[in-house]
C-alpha cells in the first residue's frame, strides 16, 4: 500500500483507521460503517441492556462494557459478535480479503438469500438459533452440488430480521450466500426449498456485478437486523416493506451476538484467506489518547452525538 508521507506524522490509530478506509475503498465500498455508527451504537447498546436488565452472560458483559470503556476493545479476536469495534474490524478484513480472492474467478456471481419457515423463532427466543445448525444445513445441501462443490467459492452468513405479518412478530432466520463458480441452475436444484408462506420465495437469486462485489459480501456479512412488515399491495400481491426496529428486538439481537464469536456466523467457502489483519487491532486502543492531542479529527473518528439505534 502506498502511503501518505505525512500519515507518518499520524498517532498509530489513526493511521490503522486510514489504512481500514483506504482498503475498502480501494474494494470499492464507500459506505461501510464508520466509527461514528460504532461508537454511538455501543453506548446505546450497553443503555440498553441496562434497561431491559439483560446482564448474562455476565462475563460476556463484562468484555463489552470493557470493549466500551476509554481503554477501548483490548483484543477484537476474543470480543463477543455484539462488540461493535471488533465486528467492524473483522468484518472489513473479511470484506476484503474476500473481495481480492473472488474479484478474478471466472463466470457470474450470484447472491443468494435463504428464507427457511422451519428456523422461525418467537419473540424473545432468538437463543434458540443456532448459526452453526443453519450453516450444517447449508453444507449438506452444497453436498448436493457432487464433484462441481469443489469449484464454489464464496461466503455465507446467517441474519435474523424480525417479521410482522397479520399482527404476529416473530423472527425468521434467515442464510445469505455469495456464490461464485458454478451454474445458477445447479445451485437452484441443490437449494431448493419448498415454503407455505406466501410473501416471499424460500430461495431468491440476485446477479452480482463485479462493481458491486465487495457491497455485496459486506451484505452477507452485516450486523444490523432488520425489520419487516408483510402487506397487500393495490393489486393484492403480498410484499414487505422495512421499518424501524423496536429497542426490545435490537436488545435481544444484541443478546444473541453476545454468545458467539466475532465471526462465528459466516462461513467463507472454497478458499483459504490470509489471517493477516488489515490494520492493527491493537492501534484502536489508542483513540483515547489521540482525542486528547489538538487534532482536529476527519468527520468518521468524531465522537459525536448519540442515536437512537
Ligand atoms: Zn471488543
Amino acid at each position: 500500500m502506498r502511503r501518505h508521507p505525512r500519515n507518518k506524522l499520524l498517532p498509530e490509530s489513526l493511521r490503522a483507521e486510514l489504512a481500514l478506509q483506504q482498503a475498502l475503498t480501494r474494494a470499492g465500498i464507500q459506505d461501510f460503517e464508520t466509527r461514528d455508527d460504532v461508537g454511538s451504537r455501543r453506548r446505546s447498546q450497553l443503555r440498553r441492556f441496562a434497561r431491559l436488565g439483560i446482564t448474562k452472560p455476565a462475563r460476556r458483559i463484562t468484555k463489552l462494557t470493557a470493549c466500551a470503556s476509554e481503554r477501548g476493545c483490548e483484543n477484537v479476536g476474543t470480543c463477543p459478535a455484539a462488540c461493535h469495534v471488533a465486528s467492524r474490524i473483522e468484518r472489513g478484513r473479511l470484506v476484503v480479503r474476500i473481495w481480492e480472492r473472488l474479484q478474478d474467478c471466472e463466470g457470474d456471481l450470484w447472491l443468494i438469500t435463504i428464507v427457511n419457515d422451519a428456523w422461525r423463532q418467537d419473540e424473545g427466543e432468538l437463543y434458540g438459533c443456532n448459526p452453526a445448525t443453519l450453516l450444517k444445513w447449508l453444507d449438506r445441501r452444497l453436498d448436493r452440488l457432487g464433484g462441481i462443490k469443489s469449484n464454489l467459492k464464496g461466503v455465507a452468513g446467517v441474519d435474523v430480521s424480525v417479521n410482522e405479518r397479520e399482527g404476529e412478530c416473530f423472527w425468521q432466520p434467515h442464510l445469505h450466500l455469495l456464490a461464485a463458480g458454478v451454474d445458477k441452475s445447479k445451485l437452484k436444484e441443490a437449494l431448493s426449498l419448498k415454503t407455505s408462506c406466501q410473501t416471499h420465495k424460500p430461495v431468491m437469486f440476485k446477479p452480482v456485478q463485479r462493481s458491486e462485489l465487495a457491497t455485496s459480501v459486506g451484505y452477507v456479512l452485516k450486523r444490523t437486523v432488520e425489520k419487516r412488515v408483510a402487506y397487500l399491495d393495490e393489486e393484492g400481491r403480498q410484499r414487505q416493506r422495512s421499518v424501524k426496529v423496536p429497542s426490545d428486538a435490537v436488545a435481544e439481537h444484541d443478546s444473541w451476538l453476545l454468545r458467539q464469536a466475532v465471526t462465528e456466523r459466516f462461513r467463507v467457502i472454497g478458499m483459504r484467506l490470509s489471517r493477516r489483519p488489515l490494520v492493527d487491532p491493537t492501534s484502536f486502543r489508542q483513540i483515547v489518547k489521540v482525542r486528547r492531542k489538538p487534532y482536529s479529527l476527519p468527520f468518521w473518528l468524531r465522537d459525536d452525538e448519540e442515536d437512537d439505534f
